[in-house]
């Protein structure tokens, strides 16, 4: 993989799945590696979370020298951050990566910087951490701030999961890419906050993880988990006059044939949106 085309604006998806490593006969099509994605716009490279599909974008990386890469949290449950020490170009001179997240209200008042090296690489980490070779850079954020990263615009906004999470908006000549996940919906409105942040985009990531009849199941409902369904997203996309839906952060007991036929029955209610697929790439210009 080479630089980012400066033409290019597209989100790459590396981890799909929700909550915890799914590997396994029954999810090589869809994948097992939980969030993470990779947004390629204005030439930069902007990966947003660091689930276990982050190994694989290092893997994809693997050559390149001299790499300036920008990583953004929504949070820091273990499906987005465990694939952080085994990103091979952490352990390489020369490359440059910037960290951006809000801190958790529990920890603080720890910088980004503290609670990064003390909880996010965790000493109980399999690898040895003690030797990172990249120059790090962070950058802490509050729910609501807008950056930019080279000419991306980058806005965040507030979503409804336990300890917090932040959504993000991309945006660059008049298009965005919106991540959203994990969140859950509202049982009487739509949450105005993703509404807002994702209002006329072209594609929305969002946290899908189960089906309305999952979510309402009365031997096991998922009220109050801080996840939503397929058909969230979907009303959230026609409200917000957003082009695509991805429904991502699928539930790991969701087989490829659960996956199939959720995927079927989106597309009979909105075309051109899809599920998240594993090394998939979607474009803004598609
Ligand atoms: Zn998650
Ligand atoms: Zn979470």
């Amino acid at each position: 993989m080479t630089k980012p085309a400066l033409d290019e604006f597209v989100v790459q998806f590396w981890g799909v799945r929700g909550s915890v490593p799914s590997p396994g006969f029954e999810t090589i099509r869809y994948g097992g590696n939980t969030s993470c994605i990779e947004i390629r716009a204005a030439g930069k490279r902007i990966i947003f979370d660091a689930g276990t599909g982050l190994r694989n974008l290092g893997k994809e990386l693997e050559g390149q020298t001299n790499l300036e890469l920008h990583m953004c949290f929504t949070h820091y449950h273990w499906d987005h951050i465990q694939g952080l020490p085994f990103f091979d170009p952490l352990f390489q001179s020369g490359n440059s990566l910037h960290v951006y997240g809000q801190v958790p209200e529990e920890v603080r008042p720890m910088t980004l910087e503290e609670h990064f090296y003390h909880r996010v690489l965790h000493k109980d980490s399999p690898i040895p951490l003690a030797n990172l070779e990249t120059n790090i850079f962070f950058h802490e954020l509050t729910c609501g701030e807008t950056f930019k990263i080279g000419d991306a615009e980058i806005a965040t906004a507030p979503l409804n999961h336990p300890n917090g999470a932040m959504g993000y908006r991309v945006s660059w000549q008049d298009r965005a890419i919106v991540y959203c996940t994990d969140t859950e919906h509202y049982p009487d409105h739509l949450d105005e906050n993703i509404l807002n942040l994702a209002k006329d985009s072209d594609i929305l990531v969002y946290d899908a993880m189960y089906t309305d009849e999952e979510y309402h199941d009365p031997k096991s409902p998922k009220v109050g988990w801080g996840h939503s369904t397929w058909q969230e997203g979907l009303k959230l996309t026609k409200a917000a006059n957003i082009r695509k839906l991805a429904v991502f952060h699928h539930e790991p007991n969701h087989t490829d044939d659960i996956l199939d036929s959720i995927a079927k029955d989106l597309a009979e209610k909105s075309e051109e949106s899809f599920l998240a697929k594993e090394k998939a790439i979607a474009s803004v210009f598609d």
